[in-house]
């Protein structure tokens, strides 16, 4: 005789066919470790454990309602973001500063040279070449500058929506949705299982439920 006793089912009115739920669906799943053998890039012998579950139909009709995972912080996916610029700056950054390290000795070359040339219309010759390669240079830096500022505030007002919608998803989350799991899964630790008439009950509820209906009856509130 087991210790607990067992309700009676709803159905047949009796208890010899009557299992709880949560130790039914341990008995139809079952969990082992695989290991498995490998050669790592360096010649060892590595072993990697994975834990794999299995269930029964049964066992599979029956499992817990699955717990709601929470909204993801932005800041997450930000400095993600943030780490590949960094990347991609660590790549191009050199590639840049090579190109303009091998763009500013040929102009200052050119405004050298320029120095020994006649004057052009009373202005200097150097300041004719300095204002014709000088100026888009500095106009294209400006420029880049700009981009930047302009994709920086871009992107800090993106957080800033971002981080309101996370924190209103979190309330969300935190007062509705988890509760209503927790709710749900204590409410599937009190379920009974009667193997004659294949359908569950929660004892005091007196109400029978289909196994196919266990999740929707489990978050529909008593
Ligand atoms: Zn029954």
């Amino acid at each position: 005789m087991p210790a607990y006793e067992l309700p009676t089912c709803p159905t047949c009115k009796q208890t010899d066919q009557v299992q709880k739920v949560t130790t039914l669906f341990a008995s139809n799943t079952k969990e082992w470790k695989e290991t498995s053998t490998g050669i790592d890039s360096w010649g060892n012998t590595v072993t990697t454990e994975h834990l794999r579950t299995a269930h029964t139909a049964l066992g599979l009709k029956l499992k817990p309602p699955n717990e709601p995972a929470g909204p993801t912080h932005p800041g997450l996916w930000y400095g993600i973001g943030g780490l590949v610029m960094i990347f991609l700056c660590s790549i191009l950054c050199p590639v840049a500063l090579a190109l303009a390290g091998a763009i500013a000795p040929l102009i200052g070359g050119l405004i050298g040279a320029s120095t020994l040339l006649p004057d052009l219309a009373g202005i200097p010759a150097w300041l004719v070449t300095s204002l014709t390669f000088g100026l888009p240079t500095l106009c294209f830096g400006v420029a880049v500058l700009a981009l930047f500022l302009w994709l920086g505030s871009k992107v800090r007002n993106r957080f800033g929506k971002d981080l309101k919608s996370y924190r209103e998803n979190k309330l969300v989350f935190e007062q509705d949705e988890f509760p209503r799991w927790q709710r749900a899964k204590a409410r599937w630790e009190q379920l009974h299982y009667c193997l004659r008439d294949e359908s569950l009950f929660i004892p005091g509820e007196n109400k029978i439920i289909s196994i196919d209906e266990m999740e929707t009856q489990l978050y529909k509130p008593v």
